[in-house]
């Protein structure tokens, strides 16, 4: 059994439609992928309508939260919610209030950059994110359209960075607010990639610790952006606080250098994360 449990679609920051990226998953032998576009579930029904019959598709949302740690710093982190009610109206509220806000902050990124001389414009970015959830990959596409860096990685790695000038954070949801949000939608909260330190400040155990008592049922333990150490660390975590260790790819199809099916859920860990209640089930053969 090949089970991915971490993917984006043109519903956020992925360049496959959700139709061609269960398409790519079936592609690449996958059993079960899940379709974790950031704060949106604007691709389940795309996705789910184009499963093919030996496709389990499990609907996720990736959901942008933040926390501010003992010593004031602000860590922003993701959290993988899978299979909550697509209709519970507080998660939906605060998803669109984070979707709106990526709009407000990508506009505001965009004038840093033009002021700079950079020669994009919002009306590009907003067209290149069409209606899915606009995030800094699609300035990163701007950027590469109009000749300024070579590809997305290389906007991440300069004018994108958080520490550029250009940067302006998203309002985040703060992360216990987001677990409980969740768990009352009938969702079930993985951390995604949780010790994934290039991307910038990354929070303790002891934090990790206190969302596993607030209702976290796992970790993203096999991750592109965790290494060997990372791996083993969030596994002993997993061990040690009584969650799930997942694995998945994170595929965004060309705005990241990942294949779909990179990293891989075990298929015990899986049957114990679908056996958990939830409002939603897995759609599958
Ligand atoms: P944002 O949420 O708008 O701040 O942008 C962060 C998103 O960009 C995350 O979903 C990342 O997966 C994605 N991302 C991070 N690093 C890179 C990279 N090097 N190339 C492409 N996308 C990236
Ligand atoms: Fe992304
Ligand atoms: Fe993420
Ligand atoms: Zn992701």
């Amino acid at each position: 059994m090949r089970i991915d449990l971490h993917t984006h679609s043109t519903a956020s920051d992925g360049t496959d439609s959700p139709a061609e990226l269960i398409r790519a998953a079936a592609a690449a032998g996958l059993d079960v992928v899940a379709i974790t576009d950031h704060d949106t579930t604007g691709g389940w029904d795309e996705a789910l309508a184009a499963r093919p019959d030996g496709l389990t598709v499990v609907p996720g949302v990736e959901f942008s939260c933040v926390h501010h740690d003992a010593d004031g710093r602000r860590v922003s982190l993701h959290l993988l919610a899978y299979l909550a009610d697509p209709d519970n109206e507080a998660l939906q509220a605060e998803w669109t209030r984070l979707r709106a806000g990526r709009v407000t902050r990508g506009k505001l990124m965009v004038e840093n950059l033009v002021a700079d001389g950079y020669p994009i414009s919002w009306e590009q970015v907003s067209a290149l994110a069409a209606d899915g959830s606009v995030g800094r990959p699609h300035i990163g596409r701007a950027l590469v359209d109009s000749g300024v860096v070579p590809d997305v990685s290389a906007a991440f790695g300069d004018l994108l960075s958080s520490r550029r000038p250009y940067y302006v954070r998203k309002p985040d949801t703060d992360v216990f607010e987001a677990i409980a949000l969740v768990r009352g939608a009938g969702g079930l909260p993985v951390f995604a990639h949780p010790l994934a330190r290039r991307r910038g400040p990354v929070v303790s155990d002891e934090t990790i610790a206190a969302m596993a008592a607030a209702g976290l049922v796992g970790l993203e333990v096999q991750h592109p952006d965790h290494d060997d150490a990372d791996r083993a660390h969030a596994a002993e975590l997993t061990r040690d606080l009584g969650l799930l260790g997942t694995g998945s790819s994170d595929y965004h199809g060309t705005n990241k250098p990942t294949p779909i099916g990179v990293c891989l859920t075990d298929p015990d860990v899986y049957e114990q994360l679908v056996a958990l209640p939830t409002a939603r089930t897995p759609v599958g053969p």
